[in-house]
């Protein structure tokens, strides 16, 4: 016979800002990539969510601690975080760019020696950072979100920022006064992380959705409205 089953509710953490992935609207809402796919996705499923948002690298640490059930905020997919994280479906394709302030000189790695770069903590940046530091020489200063670690390279106390490159492009186009100086390095895709072997029945609900997404077209056209044709 038919089993009646309660629907799930989950707990699913963003970053505090990252657009076009995640960000909030005047009015206090979540929109964004990450945002308008976790809604699409639930009702497709049939799941409820209470989002917290937080930054990064806190909310990577609530997953580990349990306190949130699942982190979708264009998390790279890396094998270093595989040994703690269960990833859903690869969703979207992503590199680290470095950015510097739009009147700066500074265009390359080796400009970066002797000075201080602004990286977000805990993210595949920094860590990218972290590589290229000792290569290169130079030191690194951290930050919780993104736009905190921009204004610090335009304001001048850091020379370079190491983002990703869909979010640092969108971030360009939509007035943040910088430029990219560098092609897209450690390409990795994004997607929804839950702790290693804590979270199957979500994660099949996500990886479930999200392919009915791709299917119908509804994910080409979450795509399309940040990003426009051939985001
Ligand atoms: N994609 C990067 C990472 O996974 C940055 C994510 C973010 O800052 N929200 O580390």
């Amino acid at each position: 016979g038919q089993t009646m089953h309660a629907a799930s509710h989950y707990t699913i953490t963003t970053d505090t800002t990252f657009p076009p992935f995640e960000f909030q609207t005047q009015g206090g809402d979540y929109r964004g990539i990450d945002m308008d796919m976790l809604k699409e996705i639930s009702k497709r499923e049939h799941f409820t969510y209470t989002l917290k948002p937080m930054s990064f690298n806190a909310g990577v640490q609530a997953v580990q601690a349990g306190q949130v059930d699942g982190i979708l905020a264009g998390m790279s997919i890396t094998d270093e975080r595989k040994q703690t994280f269960d990833f859903g479906t690869p969703y979207y394709k992503s590199g680290i760019v470095m950015a510097v302030a739009n009147k700066s000189k500074v265009d390359s790695l080796k400009d970066l020696k002797g000075k201080t770069v602004a990286a977000k903590t805990g993210s595949s940046g920094a860590m990218y950072a972290q590589r290229m530091a000792k290569k290169y020489d130079f030191k690194i200063t951290y930050f919780n979100d993104s736009n905190t670690m921009y204004n610090d390279v335009i304001i001048g106390n850091t020379v370079a920022a190491f983002e990703d490159q869909p979010v640092m492009a969108y971030a360009i186009q939509q007035g943040t006064k910088m430029k990219i100086v560098t092609d897209p390095a450690d390409g990795n895709w994004y997607g929804f992380g839950v702790k290693k072997g804590a979270n199957a029945a979500l994660l099949k609900d996500f990886n479930a959705g999200y392919a009915k997404l791709v299917e119908d077209g509804t994910y080409d056209k979450i795509v399309n409205r940040y990003l426009g044709e051939g985001g």
